[in-house]
């Protein structure tokens, strides 16, 4: 939150919370919440579910409440997408003590050794790291802990590389995962220790941040998708599987870079621009 107004607006929303009869009335409004379908609550509805007789001052409280988390339209209130959005992050992050320790799952691999790497879940992030070689750089992503509770560890690797694929599709295409503001691409002309060009994709309003090689952002482009198939890799894997290729600088004005990739039954070359755009697709 470089910018002050932010943080000013941040400040007002969290201390709008600091007093129980507004929390009351946001719990009240938000109970049955069903999208753009929410049935207002009337003033009176509203004044009976918070269990208040005194007009005056719920009328300040619900007051204080409107703009930032409660709107009123016809027929009464509804929370605002602030309240929901507030809402389903604090169930989404809820604390949870699973996987306190490192674990193991069984069916990844290091992309550079092949060993089984290991896993850890921490302060929000699932990270991968291959504690056997140090060819490889490691895989770490923010995932909410509500989606950690109910998972064993395959199915947790699993539900993490599906969200982080979304995403990158999603960012790519000029769009935040978590805000929908505008992103900005940055490639690296310098390549990595495994050969590999990276690439971070930044949202243009909030911290939405993702680092990747360059062949893991553009798999959501459907050219690359098939091509790969086609050429036996199997897309399916987890993404840290995934063959990342040694990427080549085919133009430095303007920048464009090419990967290979080996398949079971070819080779793919994939050439982008520095805005990921895939200028061509390739197989051998
Ligand atoms: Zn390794
Ligand atoms: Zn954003």
């Amino acid at each position: 939150m470089d910018d002050p107004d932010d943080s000013a607006d941040a400040r007002e929303a969290f201390s709008l919370l600091g007093h129980e009869i507004r929390l009351e009335i946001l719990l009240a409004l938000l109970e049955d919440w069903m999208a753009v379908y929410t049935e207002p609550k009337s003033y009176a509805e509203l004044m009976d579910a918070v269990g208040m007789r005194d007009s005056g001052k719920f009328n300040y409280h619900l007051g204080q409440l409107r703009g930032v988390y409660v709107r009123k339209v016809e027929g009464g209130y509804v929370p605002t997408a602030s309240a929901t959005a507030l809402y389903r992050a604090v169930l989404a992050h809820r604390p949870t003590d699973r996987f306190e320790d490192e674990f193991a799952p069984t069916a990844a691999s290091c992309p550079a050794c092949g060993s089984t790497p290991s896993v850890r879940y921490e302060r929000g992030f699932l990270s991968v790291d291959c504690d056997d070689c140090s060819e490889w750089v490691g895989f770490t992503y923010p995932f909410p802990q509500n989606g950690v509770e109910s998972r064993d560890p395959d199915d947790l690797l699993e539900a993490v590389h599906a969200r982080v694929r979304h995403d990158l599709g999603l960012a790519r295409e000029g769009q935040c995962p978590d805000c929908a503001g505008t992103t900005t691409v940055d490639l690296r002309l310098e390549a990595v220790g495994d050969g590999s060009h990276w690439v971070s994709i930044e949202c243009d309003t909030c911290t939405f941040v993702v680092g990747t090689n360059v062949l893991s952002a553009v798999l959501g482009d459907d050219r690359v998708a098939s091509a790969l198939r086609e050429a036996g890799v199997d897309l399916e894997r987890y993404q840290l599987d995934l063959p990342t290729g040694p990427t080549r600088i085919e133009s430095r004005e303007p920048p464009t870079l090419a990967v290979d990739v080996e398949g079971e039954v070819g080779t793919v070359t994939v050439v982008v621009d520095d805005a990921l755009d895939v200028q061509s697709v390739e197989r051998e």
